[in-house]
């Protein structure tokens, strides 16, 4: 990023995704853009779609990587069938409005003074459509979509008492929380924390599963994780096949030495 464009105006107060489309393609014909690069968030989602139509672009959703120039076309991959495959997808319009996940690339810090601010006007016109009154959190716990770490437990657990190992460990990594399927469907846990390809799916930095046997239906809703550490007592878990640390062994003896590493070692 070498220059920031700066819009305001009263319409763009609260979230409003044809107000924040029209005010992103007034911008991005300003100056000429190719290219609109979104989060793949909840508002990424909303806008991407309205924008691509508003600048007559492609629309290319989910991707896993930034994309590469083919003979005049953006080409980039993103995962389908509930992440047990991967795409690749072609635009065939001169411009593009793509949205990426998170984790997909990384970032470079260029420091604040390198990035000048220009502001540009805006006029939205007669109609900006539904607004967004407000937004409350749900709870207070961490989002895991959001989090940087999550700790997941699984079956091997044994009884949802024993959740207190993995409470302790979350709250010193200041992750968030989640579990496999079956833990969610017994109540253990709160089906908000269940990912896979029937829960959330999440790619957080660090993902650690702690008794969980790596079900592919698991796996889909994890494997874009940054880095997966893996602690169970099988070693033929198949979790092990994708993990990037591993650790086997009986929970109730690994999590509590774990805890206290992690604990020594933040202090
Ligand atoms: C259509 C469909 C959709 C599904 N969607 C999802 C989904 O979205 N998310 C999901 O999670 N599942 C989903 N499932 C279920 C999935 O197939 C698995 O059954 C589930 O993920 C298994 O959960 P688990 O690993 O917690 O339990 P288990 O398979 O019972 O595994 C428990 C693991 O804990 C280990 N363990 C046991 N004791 C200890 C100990 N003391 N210390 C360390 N490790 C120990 C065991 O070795 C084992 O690997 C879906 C299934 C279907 C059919």
């Amino acid at each position: 990023v070498s220059k920031a464009h700066r819009i305001q105006h009263a319409a763009l107060d609260k979230f409003a995704d044809r107000a924040y489309a029209a005010a992103i393609a007034a911008a991005a014909n300003a100056i000429g853009a190719k290219a609109v690069v979104f989060s793949q968030t909840y508002d990424g989602k909303a806008i991407s779609p309205r924008l691509a139509v508003r600048l007559d672009a492609s629309h290319l959703s989910g991707l896993i990587g930034l994309p590469t120039v083919s003979g005049g076309s953006l080409v980039a991959r993103r995962t389908t069938n509930s992440g047990k495959g991967i795409e690749t997808v072609q635009s065939n319009r001169d411009k593009s409005v793509i949205t990426v996940k998170s984790n997909a690339y990384g970032t470079k810090d260029r420091g604040a003074n390198a990035v000048a601010v220009e502001a540009l006007a805006f006029d939205p016109g007669a109609s900006v459509g539904a607004v967004t009154l407000e937004r409350v959190k749900a709870s207070a716990s961490i989002s895991i979509t959001e989090a940087d770490t999550v700790v997941s437990g699984g079956r091997g657990f044994k009884d949802p008492s024993n959740w207190s190992h993995l409470e302790t460990l979350a709250e010193i990594l200041g992750a968030g929380k989640a579990c496999s399927k079956p833990v969610a469907d017994m109540h253990w846990r709160p089906h908000h924390e269940h990912v896979g390809q029937t829960g959330i799916q999440i790619a957080p930095n660090l993902y650690i599963a702690i008794g969980i046997s790596g079900a592919i239906q698991h796996l889909a809703g994890v494997n874009s994780s940054k880095n997966i550490v893996v602690i169970n007592s099988d070693p033929e878990a198949p979790f092990f096949k994708i993990a990037d640390f591993g650790i086997v062994g009986d929970l109730f003896q690994v999590l509590p030495r774990f805890t206290e590493a992690v604990k020594k070692y933040k202090s």
